[in-house]
Formats: C-alpha cells, structure tokens, sequence
C-alpha cells in the first residue's frame, strides 16, 4: 500500500474504515467524497510514516513521487497548477490524527503562493488586495508552524504581530482591513525579511519546498508539548502519529456570494431534529474561530446563500442517514458553490445524547444496543443534578478532586452549627472545612455544598455528600482554610465567612461569588433509554443508603436493593451521635449495655422505615463500622456535656478518650473487630434488625434481609459474629412467633478476606467487596491523606486513574477475581456484590460485569449511571 490516499472527482482511495492510517479527518473526506458530497480535492498522507519520520528514519524516499503524482490529480482535477500560472493550485495542510486531538497542530492555508502566483491569484480572483492579504497570511502562519516564530510563553513577542501593529500605527489606521494594497505589499515584505532574520534562511518560494517543511512540521507537532499533554488528559496512545490532509483551497471570502460555517445536523444542546449552526459571509474559517465578527444563524443562510443552503440541508441528511449519527460539519460557499471541508461525530450534552439516541431508533437509524452505546453514563451527572451555566465567566478560586456532582450556590461557613443556624434563616451556605467527621453531619445536611481542603474520593465528606446527592468538593489542596478566624486564603484572595461562592462538584472548581445553574428536567426519553438498559443489563444495581429517605429515592432512581445500610450513619442525625459515643466510651459491659439499650430502639425505627420502603427488595444491612476517630468528642466543650450526659467526671472520660485514640484508625479497632471485643454490640443490632424484620412481615411486608459482617480478615471473625446473628434471630423470632428469611455474609475488604475467600464462604452466604478499604489496603495508602498526593500521581501520569474512584484492574481486580473464582468454588450459588464507592464508575462497572459479580451499589444518584453502565458492559461482553 502507498502512503498517499487521493479523493477527488467523486473518487477516494480511502474510506472511513480506514481511521488509523487516514486519522478520522482523512477518512470522513474520503467517504464523503465517495458518496457523492462536494469535497474539495486533496490526498491524505498516511500516518504511519508519522511515528519512522519521528523515530529518526526521515520521510522515505519513494514519497516523493507519490506526491508528485498526486499533485498531478488534484492539477486535473481542479484545472490548476501547483506553482505555476494563470491557475496556481493552492492547498491548505492539516494534521489529522485517528482521535480528534482539537488545537493539536495549527493549519497552514494558501501554500503554493510565492511572489509569481500571488500576481496570478490577484488577477483571477480581480482582488489584489485579497491576494496581497493570503500571502502575508500564509508567510505567517508558515513561519510559525513550520520555524516555530512566533510569540513564547517567556514574554518573546509575536515578530509578525508586532511588525502589523507598527505598520498600522504608521498609518493612523486601527483594523487590519484599514491597510491598503500597497501596505499589505509591504507587510509581505518585511515577512520575509523577519523569517531571514530569525530563522536564517530565506523564506522557500519553491512551493515543493513548502510543503515538504509543512508536512514534517505537523509529524513534529505529534510530540509538541500541548500535544502530549492533551493525550495524557485525554488517554491517548501515544503511537497512534498523525495524518497530513492536504486539500485544494476553496475562499469563503470572495466577495457577498461566499461565506463559510459550522453546523450541527441536530441541536447539540437540546437534541431537537433541526440543523443548527451558524455562519458568516466574505470570511474564512479562521474568521469564525477568531470570533472577532459575531455570526449568523445558520437560518439565515436561506436569504443570503439560498442555493447552497438547501444543498446544505439535502447534504446533512445525507450524512447523517449515511453515518446514522449527529454530525458536526465545517463547510464554506465559494461565489454560491458549496463545499463542504469536513464531517466529524457531533459532541454533544447529556440531553441532547440521550434524545438524538432515542429519536434514531425511532427513526429507524439505528438499534437499540447502538442508542445505549451513545450516551456516556457519566454524563447522565448533567441531568441528574443542577451543573454550572456554561455560558458563563468564571472566576476559578482553585480546583480539587470531583466527590459528589452536581453544582451549588451559597454562603461560605466554616462550622457545622453556624450552617445549621444560617440555613434556618433560609441561608444558603456551603460548608468550608479541613475535613469533616459525623459532628459536622447536620451542617453538612444544611449546606447546598460541601468543599474541604484535604481528603480523598472516599473520605467522610466524600461518601457522606454522595450519599445525599449533595454538591461536594474534596482534596482542594491550595486552600489555606482558618476555621477559626472564619476565612480561607487563595494564593493572595482571601475569602472571608458570608462571602459567595460557587462549587462545581462534577468538576471539582470552586468558583468565586455567584454563578448561574442550570438544572434540566431527565423527560420521558431518559425514562425510554433506561427501560432498554434495563431489559439488557445482567448485574443487577442496588443502593448504598442508611435512612428511609434515601432508600426511597434510590427507589425513584430505578435501585433493585440496598446493597450497603451503613449502621453507623444512623447516628449522625440530632443528639443520636452521643448514645453513640456513650457506648464507644463504655468502660463497663454494663455501662455499654445502657448505651446500646438507647439505641437499639432508634435502631429498629430506622430499619422498620428502611424494610417498609423497600418492600419486597433486598436490603443488606452492615454491623457497625465506625472508624473511632469519626465519633470521638472534639474539644473541651463537647467533652465536658458528654461526661455529664454519662454522669461521669471530665477528666476521667478524657482519659477514656485518649486510651482511645488511635495511631492509625482506619486500620484500627473497626469493623467485626469491635462486636469480636464487645459481642453485645452485635446482639444489640441483630436484635433491632430481627425485631425490625418481624414487625415490618407482620404488617405484610416481604422482608429480604442481608445481615453483613465488616472487615473481616480471618474466617473465624465471621463464624464467630454469625454465630451471634443466629442465635439473636432464633431468640427474637421465638419471642415474636414468627421467622423471617435472612441471609449472613460478609464484606470482602482486605486482601486478607480476598486470599481465603474460598474457607470464608463455608460460613458467608453472600459477599460484598468493600472496595473502598480493599483498595487503601491493598496500595496501603490511606483514604483520607490520598488527598494530598494522589492527584499528582495522576497529573504526571504515574497512575491513569485515581483508584479510590476507578477500580485498579491490575492489582485490586486481581483480589477481586481470585475471591470470586475461589468463593464460588466452595459455595456455586454464592451471591458476590460490590458496594465501594466503585460500584457506580461506569468502568468499574463493566469490570465487575466481566468478573460475574451478580450486583453492583452505588449511591442513590448514581443508579441510573449504573445502570447504563451495566448494560452497556453486557452489549460488549455477552457472557
Ligand atoms: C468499603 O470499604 O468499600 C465500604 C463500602 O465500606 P466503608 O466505605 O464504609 O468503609
Ligand atoms: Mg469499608
């Protein structure tokens, strides 16, 4: 095979199949022109000579002919010549990569101009200044991309820029287009003049020399740093290399019967079928993206351009019934002939993916597999929460790691009280602070939003925003918070308490004073999309969700189940949290018994509300898991109302509390390990549940209960607190004269409990990776500090992802796959799920697909993503 593909006279030797070697400008030129749309003529060159040209091995000697013969069609097809006169053909070049890489490589237009064909275009075109303004154009644009002159980051200036403003204050002129011939003749001039200067070597008159130079140019531009930077953002492979498409030049600005625009062959925002765009008359593409004139609807083509408007509309059609998807298409009318430059999938909002996806099934364009293919699960955040106006100036304070999406206006407070008090008085505020812990609960339930400077993606503030839907910032490590003197520090921007902001928490900006939101309405058409993700998905998605309240709106939210009741959440509300601590601080059984004997009726109320609203649905239930630090009491203050609340002295629960604390809570006394210290803790709950159970069956409700036991590391943990359960569940259930159905399992969440999965499920009869943990202990990197330099680690490409919020395949899937073969392999029917925080990542979802996981959960808002993810993950991979 060559390595130059031409398209011209309704011919191409490509097609769109042909992405990899063409880049997808290179092919969608040529499959245009093959069916028949108004392409103007040009050849690409292969991007495999990208990465041998790069790799030292030069440009090979056998494309020079190739290009001489190509140039030969575009000659015959266009009745031009290439360097030559009355008819010079000149062409535009571009880079044209496989994955659309936008601003990669400048483009360079009109080369084959020199001082001979600029005469000749100048006659043709009956504009010298026309001709005088493309050749200055071109020099620039050249010298710029090719010898890299051109303004630095390092204060050098634009010598062309400069050389244009000089001339024109000369004249007394202020606009470009106030220069005349005989300035612009100039202009040429003292371009070259700066290209000799600078570069060192005269400017190439010899169009074969130019376009050798552009074409190494934009191989070069592969490794520019904007480049390869865009490609670690973007996850591209680096050894894709670039096309080079060269095209005939076609002039949107000769005169009031040219124009040149961009259009959508559906709205991009809403979806609506209608082609929207916009245009502008005597102006080239470059005038669009400048912005310096503002342009026209594209409806107003009908006046200005009526012939090739319609041809504009019949050829959308075309494109679209042929790509069967929403194009985005660059076109320009050349004294009323159309033609157009290029076609490209049309980027879209969450909206408008999801209505186009559902009207072309309608339509008969595509299946349904194909309509669920389309929309990314993760954008479904834009229609599931209120998102930032993108309309909008922005003033960007600083940027952390995205926690819960959504977006939110207020008040910045930097305690919980004071949230609470504000919001009373129907403030909206946004809770600012180092970190949270359950004290800051009923501030963080106040505030519309959460931003703290510290923490990772599964750290309090974290899972607790998410679980409530709410707008959360976390890790935002430039800030320098004061709670206590009431303000934060930006770099040299201080923002005191009272002051507005806006946080942006599907981004992780926090934005300074007010900014509009936008909220949308998901309509019937998401509603559609969702029933056929259903129908094909295999994992089935439940709901991490620890209130009555949340279970019913994952309900809403499509959740089969509840896959993870945080127990230790229940006591985050109102004066609960001190029942809580009373017992964390016991120092007697009996003493802890009194505690447990307060909560186990608050216990049993929630359960019953939970049992009621998720009728006929599995609900798991966790036994407590409180990291201690989360629930000690903070301060003189709360220490001193505690010990009176217990009617103990001060000092002496001081003590209680230092004995207490822990060097390193997360891997502490957690988890089963505190109902293996403190059995009754357990009974207590197995009691509420059971009680709960009874209760709720006796009322006609079907109870599915799943009782599940933490951090378990030794099988013996499990056998032990099972044996517990049971034996509560026999005692109640004699008491009550009735029995319910329930099921004891266990959390999956240290690399421990993955490696001897296989004894763990003679006991477990259901697992739940805790992916959360398994993942802070499998890195041995803690979830609440990964905050500070995780996000580095995924800047500069060390990991492609962080793993608190995209499961790590490599590693953790490995404890993640070795538990499920081995767990099956004891137990065939063992129910296996997944509750981290990975549980609604639309990649991880598909792991856990692939891995023959029966469910994943997620929280409440995050449902729907699950399960387009799901389906998606079962479009690809049948099992
Ligand atoms: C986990 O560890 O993944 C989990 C779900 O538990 P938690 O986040 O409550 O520790
Ligand atoms: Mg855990």
């Amino acid at each position: 095979m060559g390595h130059v593909f031409l398209f011209a006279k309704g011919k191409a030797e490509g097609d769109r199949t042909m992405v990899e070697i063409l880049g997808s400008k290179g092919a969608n030129l040529a499959e245009m022109t093959n069916l028949g749309v108004p392409v103007p003529p040009g050849f690409t060159i292969s991007s495999r000579l990208c990465l041998s040209y790069l790799n030292g091995g030069g440009l090979p000697t056998e494309l020079d002919g190739e290009l001489r013969q190509a140039m030969v069609a575009l000659e015959h097809a266009t009745g031009r010549v290439f360097g030559g006169t009355p008819h010079p053909l000149l062409v535009s070049v571009r880079s044209g990569a496989a994955v659309s890489m936008p601003g990669m490589m400048d483009t360079i237009l009109n080369l084959g101009l020199n001082d001979e064909t600029v005469e000749a275009l100048a006659l043709e075109s009956a504009n010298r200044r026309f001709a005088l303004d493309s050749y200055r154009r071109f020099i620039q644009m050249y010298a710029n991309v090719v010898f890299g002159l051109r303004a630095t980051g390092n204060g050098k200036r634009d010598p062309f820029a400069h050389a244009m403003e000089s001339l024109k204050s000369a004249r007394g002129v202020e606009r470009d287009v106030d220069l005349g011939e005989d300035d612009l003749a100039e202009l040429v001039q003292t371009f070259k003049a700066i290209v000799e200067r600078e570069h060192g070597a005269p400017f190439p008159d010899d169009p074969w020399q130019q376009i050798t130079g552009a074409i190494e140019a934009v191989f070069r531009s592969w490794t520019s740093r904007r480049a390869i930077d865009y490609r670690r953002v973007h996850r591209i492979r680096d050894d894709l290399g670039t096309a080079v498409n060269i095209v005939s030049m076609v002039y949107g600005n000769m005169g009031e019967d040219s124009g040149t625009g961009v259009a959508f062959t559906r709205d991009p925002a809403t979806g609506e079928r209608r082609v929207f765009g916009e245009f502008l008359i005597n102006a080239q593409g470059e005038d669009v993206v400048a912005g310096t004139r503002t342009p026209l609807p594209l409806d107003e083509m009908t006046d200005r351009l009526p012939s090739a408007y319609q041809e504009f509309l019949r050829i959308c059609t075309l494109l679209e019934e042929h790509y069967r998807d929403m194009q985005d298409v660059e076109f320009t009318v050349e004294r009323g002939r159309l033609y157009v430059l290029q076609t490209r999938r049309g980027k879209r909002t969450a909206a408008s993916a999801v209505r186009v996806a559902v009207e072309m099934v309608r339509e008969g364009l595509i299946d349904e597999n194909t309509a669920l293919q389309r929309v990314d699960p993760d954008q479904l955040n834009q229609l599931l929460h209120p998102t930032v106006d993108p309309d909008q100036e922005l003033d960007v304070l600083t940027s952390g790691l995205p926690a819960s999406p959504g977006a939110a206006v207020g008040r910045v407070v930097f305690h919980a009280n004071r949230a609470e008090e504000l919001a009373r008085d129907g403030e909206r505020v946004i809770l600012v602070r180092h970190e949270t812990s359950p004290d800051d609960f009923h501030g963080m339930v106040a505030a519309q939003a959460i931003v703290t400077s510290r923490g990772g993606m599964t750290s309090h503030a974290a899972v607790v925003a998410r679980g409530m839907g709410k707008c959360c910032v976390v890790g935002a490590r430039q800030l320098d918070v004061d709670e206590d003197a009431g303000r934060f520090r930006v770099g040299d921007t201080v923002v005191h308490e009272g002051d507005w902001i806006t946080v942006d928490g599907s981004s992780g900006r926090v934005i300074r004073g007010k900014v509009g939101l936008v909220a949308l309405d998901p309509g019937e058409d998401f509603t559609i999309l969702m029933a056929w993700a259903d129908r094909r998905r295999r994992l089935r998605v439940r709901a991490n969700a620890d209130t009555p309240a949340d279970a019913a709106r994952a309900r809403e939210f499509g959740a089969e189940g509840i896959g993870l009741c945080r127990t230790e959440h229940m006591f985050f509300e109102g004066h609960r949290i001190d029942a809580m601590r009373e017992m964390i601080l016991a120092e007697t059984e009996e003493g802890r018994r009194r505690a447990l004997d307060k909560l186990l009726p608050m216990q049993r109320d929630d359960f019953l509300g939970i049992f009621r609203v998720m009728d006929g649905l599995p609900v798991t239930i966790r036994l407590l898991d409180p990291p201690l630090h989360e629930f000690l009491p903070r301060g003189a203050d709360e220490l001193a109302s505690l010990a009176h609340e217990m009617g103990v002295d001060a000092d002496r629960l001081r003590h209680t509390v230092d004995a207490l604390t822990e060097a390193n809570p997360m891997l502490g006394h957690r988890g089963c390990r505190l109902g293996i210290t403190f059995p009754e803790i357990t009974e207590m709950q197995a009691r509420a549940i059971f009680e709960a159970a009874c209760d709720a069956s006796a009322d006609g409700v079907e109870v599915h209960v799943e009782i599940m036991v933490p951090l378990v590391a030794v099988h013996d943990e499990l056998d032990r607190q099972a044996a517990v359960v049971r034996a509560m569940a026999r005692e109640v259930f004699r008491e009550r004269g009735l029995e319910v159905e329930y099921l004891v399992g266990t959390m999956i969440e240290v690399p421990r409990a993955a490696l001897t999965a296989g004894r763990i499920a003679e006991t477990a009869e259901f697992f739940s990776f805790g992916t959360n943990d398994l993942t802070q202990t499998t890195f041995g990197l803690s979830r609440d500090d990964s905050g500070r330099f995780l996000p580095h680690y995924v800047e500069t490409g060390l990991l492609s992802d962080d793993p608190f919020q995209t499961l790590d395949q490599d590693g953790v899937g490995q404890l993640v796959e070795l538990a499920v073969r081995s767990g099956r392999a004891t137990n065939p029917a063992l129910k296996i799920g997944i509750c981290g925080e990975h549980g609604g990542d639309p990649r991880s979802v598909a792991f856990c697909h692939r891995a023959g996981l029966n469910y994943v959960s997620c929280s409440p808002f995050r449902v729907p993503i699950a399960r387009l993810a799901a389906a998606q993950a079962a479009i690809s991979h049948p099992l």
